[in-house]
């Protein structure tokens, strides 16, 4: 009885492994379908600037709308699209699909705040990622000056002279650059330093800790005032509750993102603004 589940149980946890390898080779080729065949979307996650009260800022949050899965979410396929390389296509998808969106939205008349790209290390190494963006913005007649990029700190590792002339090249066209997951990586604060960016996004794992230890708001604030100092904005992602965005007020935090300010959300035909997103909320 006992052999009998043994072999089972083996038979299965082998079966399982081989279905694993599987579906990596199996997405991977979904992948590359889903390139040929358009399937992927953008959602907009606002972000506000707790000045103002307004919307200061849309990032956007790629998604696959698989033909029988429904709407994956990037933590299911980015790091296999680095890993193989078609993170490099998918993400000129994204950037064409970021200046379509603005080029359509622009023609509603409206005032327009730049939305923010995420660009994975892969993207930014292997490809001259600033020719993408140049063409794109030229193909739609979009201002560079409406496109934000969200880089993180290990991207940058290494701090080469390459990427330092990458990255003033885009902000003298008037492209904003923000550190992305600000705290989570190997962070040095002298690459902080040395590299001119113009926003800290701060990781959702410190606005948790906002509330949770007196040590969650030492350290925010801390980073705050180094931020300050070296002439950074600072955005805190993952905000939830009204007490984290009172702490973050309090602590002098420039800008906002998070859940209880918005989800994500699908294009509608204007940009949205504040009153869209947080008619019931007063902070
Ligand atoms: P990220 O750039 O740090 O984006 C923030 C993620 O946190 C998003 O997840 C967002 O939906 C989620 N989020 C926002 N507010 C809250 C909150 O209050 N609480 C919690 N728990 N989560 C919140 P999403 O859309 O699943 O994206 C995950 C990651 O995938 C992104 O992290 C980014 O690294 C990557 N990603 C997304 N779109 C792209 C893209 O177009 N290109 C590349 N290279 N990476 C992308
Ligand atoms: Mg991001
Ligand atoms: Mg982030
Ligand atoms: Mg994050």
């Amino acid at each position: 009885w006992v052999k009998t589940t043994g072999k089972r149980n083996y038979r299965f946890f082998d079966t399982h492994i081989s279905e694993a390898v599987q579906s990596k080779h199996e997405i991977e080729s979904e992948l590359r379908h889903a390139i040929v065949h358009d399937q992927f979307i953008i959602h907009y996650q606002p972000r506000v600037d707790l000045a103002s009260g307004e919307v200061s800022s849309m990032e956007a949050l790629v998604r696959w709308a698989h033909p029988t899965k429904g709407l994956v979410e990037p933590a299911s396929f980015i790091a296999l699209a680095e890993e193989t390389g078609l993170i490099i296509q998918i993400g000129e998808q994204v950037i064409d699909k970021v200046c379509a969106q603005l080029a359509f939205w622009s023609h509603t008349g409206q005032r327009l705040v730049p939305i923010s790209i995420n660009i994975s290390p892969k993207q930014f190494h292997e490809v001259n990622m600033a020719d993408t963006l140049v063409a794109a913005l030229a193909r739609y007649q979009v201002p560079a000056s409406l496109i934000e990029l969200e880089l993180t700190e290990s991207t940058m590792m290494g701090n080469s002279l390459e990427i330092s002339e990458m990255l003033s090249r885009l902000q003298a066209m008037g492209v904003t650059l923000l550190v992305d997951d600000f705290g989570t990586g190997y962070s040095s604060l002298s690459q902080l330093q040395e590299l001119d960016f113009d926003v800290l996004k701060v990781d959702k794992a410190f606005t948790a800790r906002l509330e949770q230890t007196p040590a969650g708001k030492v350290f925010f604030s801390a980073i705050i005032t180094m931020a300050h100092s070296l002439g950074m904005r600072v955005v805190a992602e993952g905000v939830e509750t009204l007490e984290q965005i009172q702490s973050l007020k309090a602590l002098r935090c420039d800008e906002i993102q998070g859940f209880y300010i918005s989800k994500p959300l699908a294009p509608s035909t204007r940009q949205p603004n504040i009153s869209d997103i947080a008619v019931h909320h007063r902070f």
